[in-house]
């Protein structure tokens, strides 16, 4: 006899990663899950290797310490108010799991980042969804969808897989127009690619705004780390002594600690990967509309391309596959017709270029 999950799990549709293989081709060119085709600062090898000489046989200090006091300093925060976990990830699902129970709400926006409302349903929450205009959130509405069960709302800002973003001054009303009582997430994932000057990733409001505030980043986008799992969430101390409760003990593993502290310490290298990013955003985005396609303005490192319907979508994703070149799809987020690319190296973006451009005569 089989054994049944808890109420809700069996109707989460399981979170799909981007793939990296295409059955039969060798050089493949992955352009599906945001990673920072520069890759990791230089000095990042030497802190691995650093770490690797250390006694492997003993625990990597769980309050991630030398790691809080380097973000710390880099963004002007106090370490106390910092925590670490294995990928921002972990952190949304702590969240979400330590404030959330059956028949809570969480708001979210239509085509906002996955992992949330999963997280939320796994818990027995209730995701509600909230539409979007022209692929942004709709603050007001996300205010007026407040009840008595609302228990938490999450923005992603940059918003993944639409790229569009909402202005400090939208952010704050949100804040402004939730009730005290309600947590507010912030997940900056891509904080660090934003060139305009009313997009604020919001750790300020942390300290400034109401209480129940918090930021998620991660060392998995500009940083170049996705394969170490590191990410950190700024939150009031109130908030972190009930995430120390239910947060396992030696969630980030001494090598990535390592690797995550040498990273934030190189914003030279950063600062290289947001002047590519600078660069190929704009000239990305024209030339896609320049052969025929649709693109929503984004201030990521990616772009969501809209096709005429699924149909024609689909056929581009195959096209691209038939010449090692993996985009991703989001029909799982409703997004039928529309393809999210990646920004890659000079010659990947290139590649893609030319072979979309091929498809569409
Ligand atoms: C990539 C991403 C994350 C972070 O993932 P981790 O690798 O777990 O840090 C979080 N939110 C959004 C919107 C993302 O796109």
């Amino acid at each position: 006899m089989s054994i049944s999950p808890r109420k809700g799990i069996l109707d989460i549709v399981p979170y799909k990663p981007g793939e990296s293989k295409v059955e039969g081709v060798d050089r493949i060119i992955k352009l599906a899950s945001n990673e920072s085709p520069l890759g990791p600062s230089p000095k990042v090898q030497d802190a691995i290797e650093r770490a690797l000489n250390d006694d492997l046989a003993l625990y990597p200090d769980p309050a991630c310490t030398t790691l809080r006091e380097a973000i710390a300093e880099v963004h002007g925060l106090r370490s106390e108010q910092i925590l670490c976990g294995n990928g921002s990830e972990e952190l949304l699902q702590l969240l979400i799991r330590a404030y959330v129970g059956d028949g809570d709400e969480v708001i979210l926006s239509r085509f906002g980042f996955l992992v949330p409302p999963l997280v939320t349903r796994a818990v027995g929450g209730t995701a509600v969804m909230i539409d979007e205009q022209n692929y942004k959130a709709d603050i007001d509405a996300m205010i007026a969808a407040q009840t008595e069960r609302t228990k938490v709302v999450v923005l992603a800002n940059p918003n993944n897989p639409t790229g569009t973003y909402l202005p400090f001054e939208e952010v704050k009303r949100l804040r402004q127009g939730l009730r005290e009582d309600v947590l507010l997430i912030l997940d900056a994932a891509y904080a660090e690619y934003p060139e305009t000057e009313d997009y604020n990733a919001g750790l300020e409001l942390v300290d400034n705004g109401l209480d129940n505030t918090v930021v998620t980043r991660t060392f998995s986008k500009i940083y170049g780390l996705a394969a170490l799992r590191v990410g950190w969430v700024y939150a009031p101390e109130e908030i972190l002594a009930v995430l120390h409760r239910i947060r396992p003990t030696f969630n980030v593993n001494k090598i990535s600690q390592a690797a995550a502290e040498a990273a934030v310490r190189d914003q030279d290298h950063v600062a290289r990967t947001r002047i590519h990013n600078n660069k190929w955003l704009p000239r990305l985005s024209a030339a896609l509309e320049e052969i025929g396609l649709e693109v929503t303005p984004s201030v990521g490192n990616f772009v969501l391309v809209h096709f005429r319907d699924a149909e024609q979508r689909q056929a581009a994703d195959n096209f691209l596959r038939g010449r090692g070149i993996i985009v991703r799809p989001v029909a799982n987020y409703g997004l039928e017709r529309s393809l999210r690319i990646t920004i890659g190296r000079d010659a990947e973006n290139d590649a893609l270029l030319k072979a979309l451009a091929e498809f569409m005569t």
